[in-house]
């Protein structure tokens, strides 16, 4: 039954909003909790437009929060699909050098890994790589065994059912339009109004938007990168394994256009990041004018635009040029060839910025009362969600009025 006062309302019912709920519902049974969702169902953006890698922690900083959560992270989520029957694979994959100025950056991936406590990671030569992947192209590679695929968006709907399932509600097809901090917090949304003892935001793409509504200053704002695939035809699917991945260029937290199998079995190659000129815009010609004018009036945005126009205008180049596309992916494996790739799905990934122009690397969440803004989860935040939504409760119960 829907009623209009909870003690926690969350906002957004992607991964992390659901995680969140989850843990919530789990620790502390007798909260009446609410999670809005603007969409018709759970998990229909970021969440529902990823690459299905259960990611495992090799390329994070030591210490950082992307390195504790997503290793403890994706051993939770593999045991979370195994309990519900979730497909899932432990498949391992493979970052492949292909040039040798890329052997310093391998070499770092490799410590890394060491360093967050990964096992069996394994450097190989060229014809060590073919053995895993027979198709694939490189002088040097790292083997990371830890690495798997599953379905997000069919996670997404388990954890959405287990909220229900202990009596909680989630009320999709609702948006939040509007906050007021008056002693309780009440949220305004396109079905009437709610009322809570606190609120945790994790709106993705919005978060930042949704912290400005409840009289907060993120300090950041949300830029959306659209990630766009190519899908290898089905006849020519058995040119790659399982996983195939360039070395990252390290001044992105994107990982570069890769090879990845999707456990329905087909094969994906991608995806890019192009700056979307709209914050849900799963379209090359998607617009809008409130998002566009957001961006360029924030001053960060100008800083990394001219820090990274050069590789900007390269991303929008491969966006717009299937050849282009095609020859990034023939470093990896050259017998990839333009009539074996048709146009594929896209995501949007938010990234948060920072007014000094610099992309905001690790995990970030902003207490402020009785809310707290989930204000950068990027990728592997998939992942990593069950062990986000464990720290944000335990770090945040106290201030949030859980206990
Ligand atoms: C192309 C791409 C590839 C990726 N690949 C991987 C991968 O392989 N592995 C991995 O671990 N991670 C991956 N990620 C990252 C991962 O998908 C995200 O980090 C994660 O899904 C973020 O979840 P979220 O819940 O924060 O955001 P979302 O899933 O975007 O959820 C936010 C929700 O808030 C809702 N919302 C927003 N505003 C409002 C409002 N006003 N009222 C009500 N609801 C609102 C939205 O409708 C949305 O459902 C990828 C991301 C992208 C885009």
């Amino acid at each position: 039954m829907v009623e209009s006062r909870y003690n926690v309302i969350i906002v957004g019912g992607g991964i992390v909003g659901l995680a969140v709920g989850l843990e919530i519902t789990q620790r502390f049974p007798r909260l009446r909790l609410l999670l809005l969702e603007k969409e018709h169902r759970v998990g229909r953006h970021q969440s529902g437009h990823n690459s299905g890698v259960i990611h495992s922690g090799v390329y994070y900083k030591p210490g950082s929060l992307k390195a504790k959560l997503c290793v403890t992270g994706a051993a939770a989520m593999v045991e979370f699909c195994r309990e519900h029957a979730i497909p899932h694979q432990v498949c391992g994959k493979v970052i492949v050098a292909t040039h040798e100025e890329e052997f310093p950056r391998l070499e770092e991936l490799r410590r890394r890994g060491d360093a967050n406590g990964l096992t069996g990671l394994q450097s190989i030569g060229p014809e060590e790589l073919r053995e895993i992947e027979p198709n694939a192209s490189g002088l040097r590679a790292l083997v990371v065994p830890a690495t798997g695929i599953t379905d997000y968006a069919a996670v997404c709907d388990k954890y959405a059912e287990i909220i229900t399932a202990r009596g909680e509600t989630i009320l999709t097809s609702t948006e939040v339009t509007g906050i007021k901090r008056y002693g309780e917090i009440t949220v305004e949304t396109s079905r009437g109004a709610f009322s809570g003892k606190s609120l945790i935001n994790c709106a993705g793409l919005f978060s930042d938007r949704i912290s400005r509504m409840a009289g907060d200053d993120p300090q950041v704002m949300i830029v959306p990168f659209r990630g766009e695939y190519y899908d290898l035809i089905p006849e020519r699917s058995s040119l790659v394994r399982s996983l195939i991945y360039p070395v990252p260029d390290p001044r992105f937290p994107f990982l570069g256009v890769h090879f990845t199998r999707r456990i329905s079995g087909s094969v994906d190659a991608g995806p890019n990041a192009v700056l979307a000129f709209r914050r849900e815009g799963y379209k090359r010609t998607d617009f809008n004018l409130r998002d566009l004018g957001s961006s360029l009036i924030f001053p960060g945005f100008w800083r990394m635009a001219a820090k990274n126009w050069r590789s900007g205008l390269d991303e929008f180049h491969r966006s717009f040029s299937k050849p282009a596309f095609v020859r990034a992916l023939q470093r990896l494996v050259p017998e990839v060839g333009d009539e074996d790739l048709v146009p594929g799905g896209s995501g949007v990934r938010a990234q948060a910025l920072t007014r000094e122009g610099a992309l905001v690397d690790d995990f970030q969440f902003v207490p402020s009362g009785r809310m707290l803004h989930v204000l950068n989860v990027p990728s592997p935040a998939a992942t990593a969600s069950l062990l986000i939504g464990r720290t944000i409760v335990s770090t945040a119960a106290d201030g949030l009025g859980l206990r």
